[in-house]
């Protein structure tokens, strides 16, 4: 990708519609959204300031709670001003991540492209084939040898410098065992070709793109809107700085992302769902073993357990990485098993009781930061 901070204090001044100007232009974008044959939305980093993350190009005197963008800060060289900062591991989706969430579940919208890598869309339960992550995602890693893609509850950008992408971890796949790689793209880097033509084909489909939070000064990715606006779609941008391609959008809101979706939301009398943190496991048992494997809602590898303790008659048995496969069990009764988690979110850990006749089991493992409570269920 192409690097263009923002040099003028033009370009960093902020704008802010009216209400009744935001409620007038919400209106009429609702109405494009529900003529819309595909509907797509372009996010970029001011989707995640109200969860705590700071942007790259709010300037220093931003009214953003999280300050100044990251270029900003670096060309400033004083202490920036904020208030509302939190590890990005541990940032809460936003309203707007979550009403996207409703808004693709009620066919509304068909597909996200994203130039965040902050991995909030896959955590506030977009699927992986619903969302083209331009810049790569903090929280995935691929083997070098098979492409194998490998999702963890941990941040696997492990070095400083840009050009090291190794994390240090293996391919799981015992025959393979190759090096594996963050996929986060930086500046001056090719962006994944597979990712960024799925992006130009939705691109190519899509009569209505919603630009959220975005500059949109980057390249390629602030092409997907222009190809929208190319090929004859609608373009709306939401974003409090103005941006180069406000000439060809139909319309420019200039508002928190957050106000704006929360306004559509309740036009289309849709609910913004709460956020929850969704894991899966799968167990397979027999008379003398045990395997816990952690995975995602597609059944792929999902390394979000920090351990496992089983309980076998009266010998505890831990295993703290790897496949949680425990031998030379009991298996006659009951298991009790106790997860333990990354805890970004405070999630407690959990004890699962495994029934004596259970052979394979899928559990689908629900955690509400606002009530701190799990909910266990069985799926069949
Ligand atoms: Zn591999």
């Amino acid at each position: 990708m192409a690097s263009s901070a923002i040099k003028t204090e033009d370009e960093k001044k902020e704008f802010f519609d009216s209400d009744e100007v935001v409620d007038r232009k919400v209106h009429k974008l609702v109405k494009m959204i529900l003529k819309s044959k595909h509907f797509i939305a372009f996010t970029g980093a001011g989707i995640s300031t109200s969860c705590g993350i700071p942007d790259f190009r709010s300037g220093y005197n931003t009214v953003l709670p999280t300050g100044p963008g990251a270029w900003e800060e670096l060309a400033q060289k004083k202490p920036p001003k904020r208030s509302k900062v939190v590890h990005i591991t541990e940032a809460i989706p936003s309203k707007t991540h979550m009403a996207l969430v409703s808004l693709l579940q009620n066919g509304h919208l068909k597909h996200i492209v994203s130039q965040n890598v902050d991995g909030l869309h896959r955590k506030s339960g977009i699927p992986k084939n619903a969302l083209s992550e331009l810049h790569g995602n903090i929280y995935l890693e691929k083997c070098k040898v098979c492409n194998k893609e490998y999702i963890r509850d941990v941040d696997v950008v492990t070095s400083n410098d840009a050009r090291v992408h190794l994390t240090g971890n293996k391919c799981d796949n015992i025959d393979c065992q190759g090096d594996l790689v963050d996929n986060i793209i930086n500046f001056g880097e090719n962006l994944d070709s597979n990712v960024i033509n799925r992006a130009f084909r939705e691109a190519e489909l899509s009569d209505l793109c919603l630009a959220m939070g975005s500059s949109l000064r980057v390249n390629p990715a602030a092409r997907i809107p222009k190809e929208v606006a190319k090929k004859g779609g609608k373009v709306v941008i939401v974003n409090l700085q103005k941006t180069p391609l406000d000439s060809c959008a139909k319309m420019v809101i200039h508002a928190f992302c957050d106000v704006v979706i929360e306004k559509v939301m309740r036009e289309l009398r849709l609910q913004i769902p709460i956020f929850s943190i969704q894991r899966f496991i799968r167990i397979n048992k027999n008379e003398r073993s045990l395997e816990i494997k952690p995975i995602d809602e597609d059944g792929e590898p999902f390394s979000f357990l920090k351990s496992v303790r089983v309980k076998d008659g009266e010998k505890s048995l831990r295993i703290c990485k790897g496949q949680y496969f425990f031998e030379a069990l009991t298996c006659k009764e009951d298991i009790r098993v106790k997860l333990r988690f990354q805890g970004h979110y405070g999630e407690p850990s959990l004890k699962v009781l495994i029934p004596s006749d259970c052979v394979e089991e899928k559990l689908s493992l629900k955690y509400s930061p606002m009530t701190g409570i799990w909910e266990v269920n069985r799926v069949y």
